[in-house]
């Protein structure tokens, strides 16, 4: 027999609350080890004795066989002397408070639970709460530390006998489920229909029946109510849209099965495993076909979840019953941008026009959380929107420094908060021009604060002085630090990677508030160790009306017209303008000459825009980058030539004139070629005027790694292009993942310029 060993192990990584102590206590069994194991301040410590080689395999076996919402980053063993005995133990947690053990993020329904869930013997047959160590809800119920069921929103509900037995058993899979439950003792659901009310299983039965003959209903699920109903019925989709004023903008639809959203969509294998993780977000896909264009018009991407609690997966296995498999459209139980709703008064005060029945249940949502939204772009799925399944997740960063507390722009506002070299975003919090949403930041900063046990010496905020989230920051107490808008881009891309050294950042974006005071929104910044300095842009043109015209592409068209063809302007492209209505034209056209309210511009956002229009895509759009999106959308798969801009110098910076390509597309269109023509130029034309600029910029520096950042970045095609044409000449590309390239990241680069001493 091999000689007796004794190892202790540290495991670090997320493995707290997510069934990491029953693996290793089976393991232990399994190996017929000796020894214990416990949560400790900075992850899991293990003895285990037993035959040298058992030892070994147990030791591979704690990452190799490790739970499915664990992540193991390391594990670290040393010999110590053996004490003898054969029993394994599960031991009391260690040390003070831990530290650096946080709240886990909410865990999509796991197949355990499916199976039981959807199996008329088990004792939670149906039962929309069930859970266990590997799924369940975790961030959106947590209101204190150390994450404890009294610290949860299950704390008024007693467990059972037959829950308790689990609860205490290590080798149960519901061992320290926080929000263990079953039928007999845990939470409920609640049907109120017009004032009517069922309850228990007849309340979800009945809300399939409602769904299948193609009703609107409100449906609370993780972190807030969706708005839900038949996504193949055009008369209930034309309510939602109405009701909630979106006469375009993509709703997302819920499937029941990977099989189910592969008939809808061409789907990759990193597409299915981000689908089917257990952060469950709603990744677009690449609709098959034409077919089923209603609940995403004009795109050739839908996006598409899978139900990731136990209430959706009973919802579609009843509504498989009612004679309906297909998709539900999901969509957030909130008008324009307000916070999603998250208790019945408040749907009943905001959701009453729209949602004919509500499906609601009484374990309470503390901290809304969106569904997370995700894509695959240049071979990584990538964050649209993070929010549910990833927060309060942290992102690790290259060093540590001072607590900050970085307070994002406006738009898709995010905020973060450091701890040590840990950065935690919040979760999506949405525009801040709603007062709702400012009192939702208010109230999910003062949670995150409390769950982190932080108290920042620096607050980081957006370089516009009239942001709202500039006058949120200015009210927190600390040190304030304004931070340029993509600087912060740039910077949000150096700290997910951990990049140290200096880099070149591209940051194309919609809008933010330059040193100089324009707008700027097309940047090509040299980005040191503590400094930063602004090297190109595209050459600034006005924006007829500011923000207030920001959804009327034929504004900016217009001012870049005149731009490339001067005086002429009228003559060469007078024809685009046929239909718009007359009055307006002529007074943008000298609101632009006299430069009144016609803020100048270097916005990428913008310029697609006018390209949308030139297209004749899209002259006015109902949501954000609606052109720009459709005309992705139109790609074809080959190339057919690039549309040129010309790159100067101009008093010290290079800019980036667009008038050649303006003028070659508008030809293009005049001479009747059509929009999937002019956008494959237009996407080829930009990757090639980046990659020109970027190697201008890197020359005379001799910098060789590059940052691409900025809304205009979640345009795949744009991505991808401009990744492999620096690729091409030699450059190290880095982009954002983790945390959106669009505004909702920003918070992340603040906060790492803060840290660091940026300036
Ligand atoms: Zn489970
Ligand atoms: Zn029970
Ligand atoms: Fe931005």
């Amino acid at each position: 027999m091999a000689p007796i060993v004794r190892k202790k192990i540290l495991v670090k990584g997320v493995v707290q609350g997510v069934g990491f102590r029953p693996h290793v206590y089976k393991l232990a069994a399994e190996y017929a080890l000796g020894g214990w194991v416990r949560n400790d301040a900075s992850g899991v410590t293990i003895e285990a004795e037993g035959p040298g080689p058992d030892v070994e395999a147990f030791i591979r076996d704690l990452d190799g066989r490790r739970p499915a919402a664990a992540r193991v980053d390391s594990v670290v063993s040393r010999a110590v002397a053996p004490v003898g005995g054969k029993t394994f133990a599960i031991t009391k947690s260690g040390g003070k408070a831990p530290a650096a053990a946080i709240i886990p993020a909410d865990l999509a329904l796991c197949s355990d639970c499916r199976r039981e869930l959807l199996d008329p013997a088990d004792r939670r047959y149906l039962y929309p709460f069930t859970n266990c160590t590997n799924c369940g809800p975790r961030f959106t119920i947590v209101k204190s530390v150390p994450y404890d069921r009294p610290a949860t929103t299950m704390a008024a509900f007693k467990m059972c006998p037959d829950c308790l037995r689990e609860y205490g058993d290590p080798l149960d899979r519901r061992f320290h489920a926080q929000p263990n439950a079953c039928p007999v003792c845990g939470p409920s659901v609640t049907l109120d229909l017009g004032g009517k009310t069922i309850k228990g299983p007849a309340a979800l039965e009945r809300t399939a029946a409602l769904l299948a003959a193609g009703r609107i209903g409100a449906l609370q699920s993780l972190g807030g109510f969706h708005l839900a109903c038949r996504a193949d019925s055009p008369a209930a989709l034309k309510k939602l849209r109405s009701a909630k004023s979106r006469p375009h903008k993509p709703f997302a639809v819920m499937v029941p099965s990977l099989a189910a959203a592969r008939k809808l969509c061409r789907i990759s294998a990193a597409e299915a495993a981000a689908l089917t993780s257990t952060e469950a977000p709603v990744v677009m896909l690449r609709r098959r076909g034409g077919e089923f264009s209603e609940p995403a018009p004009g795109l050739s991407r839908l996006g598409v979840m899978l139900p990731y609690t136990p209430l959706h997966a009973a919802l579609f296995a009843l509504l498989d019953r009612n004679g309906f498999a297909g998709p539900l459209v999901m969509t957030s139980g909130n008008f324009r941008d307000e916070p999603i709703c998250k208790d019945k008064p408040e749907v009943a005060a905001r959701l009453r026009g729209v949602a004919s029945f509500t499906l609601y249940h009484d374990r309470p949502i503390h901290n809304r959380a969106d569904d997370s939204v995700a894509f695959e772009a240049a071979g990584e799925i990538r964050l649209a929107r993070r929010a549910r399944g990833y927060v309060p997740a942290a992102v690790k960063l290259a060093a540590a420094g001072p607590s900050v507390a970085a307070c994002g722009a406006d738009l898709k506002n995010t905020f973060c908060l450091t701890r040590g070299s840990e950065a935690f975003l919040s979760q999506h919090i949405g525009d801040l021009a709603e007062p709702q949403n400012q009192a939702f930041f208010g109230e999910t900063l003062a949670n995150m604060r409390r769950l982190l046990k932080v108290s920042p010496a620096l607050v980081a905020h957006d370089l516009h002085p009239d942001y709202a989230s500039s006058a949120l920051a200015r009210a927190l107490p600390g040190r304030k630090v304004a931070v340029q808008h993509h600087a912060a881009h740039a910077l949000s891309v150096a700290a997910e990677h951990g990049l140290r050294e200096p880099f070149i950042a591209l940051v194309w974006d919609g809008t933010g508030y330059g040193t100089d005071g324009k707008i700027w929104g097309s940047e090509l910044l040299i980005v040191d160790r503590k400094t930063w300095s602004r090297a190109g842009h595209l050459k600034y043109f006005r924006l007829p009306g500011g923000d207030a015209g920001a959804l009327k592409a034929w504004r900016p068209a217009l001012a870049l017209f005149k731009d490339a063809y001067g005086a002429g302007w009228k003559k060469s492209t007078g024809r685009l303008f046929a239909g718009l209505p007359a009055a307006e034209l002529r007074t943008v056209d000298r609101m632009t000459d006299a430069g009144v309210n016609s803020p100048l511009t270097s916005s990428m956002g913008r310029l697609f825009d006018a390209f949308g229009f030139i297209a004749g895509v899209r002259a006015e759009a109902t949501y954000e980058a609606q052109g720009p999106m459709e005309l992705e959308s139109l790609l074809p798969a080959r190339a057919a030539g690039a549309y040129k801009f010309e790159l100067r110098r101009e008093a010290g910076l290079l800019e980036l004139d667009p008038a050649p390509a303006i003028r070659a597309a508008v030809g293009d269109r005049l001479a009747g070629r059509p929009p999937a023509l002019i956008s494959a130029r237009l996407h080829s034309g930009l990757a090639l005027a980046a990659a020109g600029s970027v190697e201008a910029a890197a020359r005379a520096r001799g910098l060789k790694t590059v940052c691409l950042s900025g809304g205009v970045f979640q345009n795949r095609a744009l991505l991808e292009g401009v990744t492999a044409a620096l690729r091409k000449k030699g450059f190290t590309v880095y982009s954002n993942r983790r945390v959106p390239a669009n505004d909702g990241g920003i918070a992340l680069g603040q906060a790492w310029y803060a840290l660091r001493g940026y300036s």
